[in-house]
């Protein structure tokens, strides 16, 4: 199938990015040139992390609070739960819904090493956070099971019960076997799953670090990919062509089987995201 003939079928293609609250004035101006670079693509949102247990909502609030300020980006927050009660959520919520954020993604989050059984989960937020407001709300989905899930048909029942409480999408951890992420959609669906279940893309630079990502979430790395990054420790110029390679071959095939929601963790980095869109025939909005 040539480049121009997939192009043509992908013109209703929706993109969101993911970027992490930075913690230097260098990481800073990184992640701002990155949102400067990609908010001429119209994403349907831009959502910014918020780690689990680290204590400091502030950096995460800071980053939405400027993206509202500064440009016209739908600015979506991630809000999770294991380090707040019920009652600090509302307060949150109904603050976010003040100040004019209507999207959240809404998680679990980790907990820390050592603690007893959760007894709430993702669900409940999402309960939670219906009740506040009329919030456009993303869940977390995983292909490859969740690494704390009984087996796989329990996480879709859990991935069910995020949707039922009142989830607009999922977005899905990363992964590199697109036949999973396929094969978890037709999962979804049989299981009277209706939302967009939105491929989560991470597009690689730096394969060590995803590897001990992948290893943490469990999320497979298939000897191909193995290869492809084989021989290229030490030149992180190669690596950059190369994650690019793979990110677009799998997006194309991803949108070959009829995704048009593409949710990017583009590391607060802005060339390979922009290429992938690029490929996927998202380009600049120039009307403004
Ligand atoms: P849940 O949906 O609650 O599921 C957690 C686990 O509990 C699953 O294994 C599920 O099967 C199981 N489970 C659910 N209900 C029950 C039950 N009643 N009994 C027993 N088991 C049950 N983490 C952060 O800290 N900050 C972020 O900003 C962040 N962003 C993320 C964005 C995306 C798109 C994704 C995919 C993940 C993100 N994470 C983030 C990671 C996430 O917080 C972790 O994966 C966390 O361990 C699970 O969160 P969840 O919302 O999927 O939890």
């Amino acid at each position: 199938q040539s480049l121009n003939q997939s192009l043509s079928e992908l013109s209703d293609i929706n993109v969101s990015f993911e970027f992490f609250p930075p913690s230097t004035p260098e990481m800073e101006k990184i992640l701002w040139n990155s949102i400067r670079r990609l908010a001429p693509l119209d994403p349907k949102f831009v959502s910014v992390t918020y780690g689990a247990n680290s204590g400091v909502r502030d950096r995460t609030h800071g980053v939405i609070e400027r993206i509202q300020q500064e440009t016209s980006l739908v600015a979506a927050p991630h809000l999770t739960l294991v380090d707040a009660s019920d009652e600090e959520l509302v307060d949150l919520a109904k603050q976010y819904w003040n100040s004019g954020i209507k999207n959240i993604v809404a998680l679990r989050g980790d907990l820390p090493d050592g603690s007893p059984k959760p007894t709430r989960f993702a669900n409940d937020l999402v309960r939670l956070l219906r009740s506040v407001a009329d919030f456009d709300i993303s869940v977390a989905a995983y292909p490859e099971v969740h690494p704390d899930a009984r087996n796989a048909q329990s996480d879709l029942i859990n991935l069910k019960k995020k949707i039922d409480a009142g989830a607009n999408r999922a977005i899905t951890q990363f992964f590199f076997d697109v036949e999973s992420y396929l094969r978890f959609r037709d999962r979804c669906v049989a299981a009277g799953i209706d939302t967009e279940i939105v491929p989560g893309i991470l597009p690689v630079t730096n394969f060590k670090q995803t590897k001990r990502f992948a290893d943490m979430t469990n999320v497979a790395i298939p000897g191909w990919l193995n290869k492809q990054f084989e021989g290229l420790d030490d030149d992180p110029a190669t690596r950059q062509l190369v994650g690019a390679n793979v990110a677009i071959d799998m997006v194309k095939v991803l949108a070959r089987e009829g995704v048009k929601d593409f949710h990017f963790y583009t590391l607060n980095r802005a060339e390979l995201t922009y290429a992938i869109c690029h490929t996927l025939g998202v380009r600049p909005n120039t009307n403004g």
